[in-house]
């Protein structure tokens, strides 16, 4: 530590299903960390890889440390002490890390960096979420929520809802949440009428400019306050009179308690875990099409792949050749679970796990490992 003490750090790396491609997921740096939830986590990638139909595996990792109380010395030798303890197990054939909840581009850096001096050249491939400068890829910052908004786009075509006359209500305003407001815009046309984050919620059933209330996030550190819109509180705007509800901050937020009040027709799940498995059936009953948190959530893992085929070819692409990959991948994905969800009769987050467990079991048996 900066003060001279030494202080042991416990983390995990958990390698949980690599039969169809290195494995790949985050490491996160929290105080509540578990092997529990490392181990749950590094399922659910192993799922998220497999329906979008990227040539990866499923892993995660963790560091159970409080990164808000450390300075940013002590966080790149954290950084950098669990490479040395992990670089073994990991590598761009292996394992292939990426930031996740308190870790950062700058710690990637650092990591790529130590796991490059262990090995004795340089190895970007080794995790993704990068700055560019270091290996990263054009259009990682929006890859999630474009990745919702092109599956929105498609869930719409198949509902007949016209976006460019729809309204959307986004709960959470930090990456996903905010990316998301200003591209369910500017791609698919809609009107963002509400949007909140910790600090509560805003709605304006005229609209909402995208750009501007991101501005004032950055300048106030909320959106509460915005001119010209009424509040609402984090309950309520998920029971607006919206076409499509984007919830993107936690996970169990919609609930037994509240399902049944959803007036959205399409609910795109940014956030992972949002909906509690009796509200999705709820939810299915009264016709609400939920996007499942893993597919509709993959463009950022999505765009990860590309960062690594990028990393592996020493040949970078440009920013609108991402978009175009990405596209085609989500909406790939999306005919496919689609697909499934009529030929079984079932929801889409039903289908989506048919058609991950189905690809991880093809390539299991073809493997010879069951
Ligand atoms: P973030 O930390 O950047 O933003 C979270 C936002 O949620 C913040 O604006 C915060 O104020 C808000 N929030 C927290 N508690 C809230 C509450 N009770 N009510 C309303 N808002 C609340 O996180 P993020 O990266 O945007 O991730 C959000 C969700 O999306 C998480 O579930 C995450 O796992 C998921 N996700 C993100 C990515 C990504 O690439 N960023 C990828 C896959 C999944």
């Amino acid at each position: 530590m900066d003060d001279g003490s030494v202080k042991v750090f416990k983390g995990f790396r958990v390698q949980y299903n690599d039969s169809r491609g290195p494995n790949k997921g985050g490491i996160r740096f929290h105080p509540e960390e578990t092997i529990d939830t490392v181990r749950a986590l590094a399922a659910w990638m192993t799922w998220k890889t497999a329906v979008v139909d990227i040539p990866l595996g499923g892993g995660k990792g963790g560091v159970i440390c409080n990164p808000k109380c450390m300075s940013e010395r002590e966080l790149e030798r954290l950084s950098r002490a669990y490479i040395d303890q992990v670089g073994r197990i990991i590598g761009p054939d292996k394992d292939v890390p990426a930031p996740d909840v308190y870790t950062t581009p700058q710690i990637m850096a650092w990591m790529m960096d130590e796991f490059s001096k262990i090995n004795g050249c340089n190895s970007p491939g080794v995790i993704t979420g990068k700055p560019l400068s270091v290996g990263g890829s054009e259009g990682r910052g929006d890859a999630t929520a474009r990745g919702g908004a092109y599956c929105t786009r498609e869930a719409a075509k198949y509902l007949d809802i016209d976006l460019a006359k729809s309204s959307v209500a986004i709960q959470g305003f930090g990456n996903a949440g905010q990316f998301a407001a200003t591209l369910f815009a500017s791609i698919l046309g809609c009107k963002i009428v509400a949007v909140s984050d910790t600090k509560g919620g805003v709605y304006c059933k005229d609209g909402i400019d995208p750009e501007a209330i991101v501005k004032w996030k950055l300048e106030k550190g909320t959106v509460v306050g915005f001119p010209g819109t009424t509040p609402v509180s984090n309950g309520d705007i998920l029971e607006l009179p919206v076409e499509v509800l984007v919830p993107a901050a936690l996970e169990n937020v919609i609930t037994s308690e509240n399902a049944a009040d959803i007036k959205a027709k399409i609910v795109c799940e940014l956030a992972n875990g949002p909906t509690t498995p009796e509200a999705d059936e709820i939810l299915y009953k009264n016709g609400v099409f939920v996007i499942p948190d893993f597919l509709a959530n993959a463009g950022g893992v999505t765009v990860s792949y590309y960062e690594w085929v990028q990393n592996m070819t020493n040949y970078y692409w440009e920013e609108d050749d991402v978009h175009v990959k990405l596209d085609k991948k989500m909406t790939k994905a999306f005919q496919d679970v689609l697909v499934m969800a009529g030929d079984y009769k079932v929801d889409m987050r039903t289908a989506a796990y048919m058609v991950s467990i189905g690809r991880v079991a093809e390539a299991m048996k073809l493997r010879g490992w069951v």
